[in-house]
């Protein structure tokens, strides 16, 4: 029997590229036990904290934060790609293995002051997070926590997004 939320997340090698161990989470997020599971151990840390706006990095941290934001009673806003957002946004870029990438937030998403907990489902460099936490800090918002379902100590995420003085909580490595 499966008793964990890492039971539930199976490794698919040599995806997106020959050498990469993909964690593939729509194992975790398609069983009903391990996804409730998920969703109430992300929250854990936060009960009873003031939150009021729960931030999903694309495209799992969507999934993740809907259900988190509908638990906690608060808003949602996503973060996307370039060019996905209908209304004016701001943009933060950030470095990829080969390249640059950009992120963007529309610039109403959020009021200043307002106390953000940020999603996603995985945290490897921390590139994507930290574009993600400098996107709500540009709004005069302010990241209380980042939740993360997996975070691979080895690929250095969580120092960097500590570094920001942030706190990190991830389920498993
Ligand atoms: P980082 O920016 O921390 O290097 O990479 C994290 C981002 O890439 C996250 O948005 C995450 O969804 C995605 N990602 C990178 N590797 C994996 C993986 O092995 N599994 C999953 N599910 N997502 C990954």
């Amino acid at each position: 029997m499966k008793k964990t939320v890492q039971d539930y997340i199976r490794t698919i090698v040599d995806f997106p590229h020959e050498g990469i161990l993909f964690r593939d989470v729509t194992t975790l997020f398609a069983d009903p036990r391990g996804f409730r599971m998920c969703i109430d151990q992300l929250l854990h840390p936060y009960a009873g904290l003031e939150i009021d706006k729960v931030v999903g990095l694309e495209a799992r941290g969507f999934i993740l934060g809907g259900a988190i934001a509908h638990q906690l009673s608060t808003g949602f806003v996503p973060i996307r790609k370039k060019g996905k957002l209908p209304g004016a946004v701001i943009s933060q870029d950030y470095t990829l293995e080969y390249g640059t990438a950009v992120v963007e937030v529309h610039d109403d998403a959020l009021a200043s002051g307002e106390k953000v907990l940020v999603v996603d489902d995985l945290l490897a460099t921390g590139g994507t997070a930290e574009a993600g936490i400098r996107l709500v800090e540009k709004l005069g918002a302010e990241v209380v926590g980042c939740a993360f379902i997996v975070d691979l100590p080895d690929l250095g995420g969580r120092r960097r997004i500590e570094a920001l003085g942030h706190e990190v909580h991830a389920l498993c490595a």
